[in-house]
């Protein structure tokens, strides 16, 4: 990666330009001085999802779950060890779809957990189903 890349901040939300050979070096948010890469999954509400969603350039991983679900719950430690696996060039975040019923929708969410990664953007890639931490990091290398 060369240059600078967008990042949003998990905690003001405001959008901070690094620099590429930063990132590794926890960089801090310009604005409010909170870690922009904190290397834990950060919980978005549906404006949230789509905030970072659409202004960031680094891959972004959302889990799609619901606190009422078995496998979501069992899988929350295995996610926040794969956001460590994957830090710092990609960022892992929570969607709680019974509280975020339209970005469900709009992102056609049918089942929980599922995770769908986006570029640019963009939708690159969608797996459903409680996956172990190595399994999530290999899906996401490997979709890359
Ligand atoms: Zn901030």
């Amino acid at each position: 990666m060369q240059g600078t890349v967008h990042v949003t901040c998990p905690a003001c939300a405001g959008v901070n330009r690094v620099l590429a050979d930063r990132l590794g070096k926890a960089p801090l948010c310009g604005r409010c001085q909170a870690p922009l890469l904190p290397g834990q999954p950060r919980d978005l509400d549906g404006p949230g999802l789509e905030r970072l969603v659409a202004r960031n350039d680094l891959p972004v991983v959302v889990d799609f779950w619901s606190p009422s679900c078995g496998p979501c719950r069992m899988m929350a430690p295995q996610f926040e060890q794969a956001a460590r696996a994957l830090a710092p060039g990609v960022l892992l975040a929570r969607c709680d779809v019974s509280a975020a019923q339209d970005a469900a929708m709009r992102h056609g969410i049918r089942s929980v957990p599922t995770l769908v990664l986006f570029r640019q953007g963009r939708e690159a890639g969608r797996i459903s189903g409680a996956l172990p931490a190595g399994d999530i990091a290999a899906w996401v290398r490997g979709a890359l």
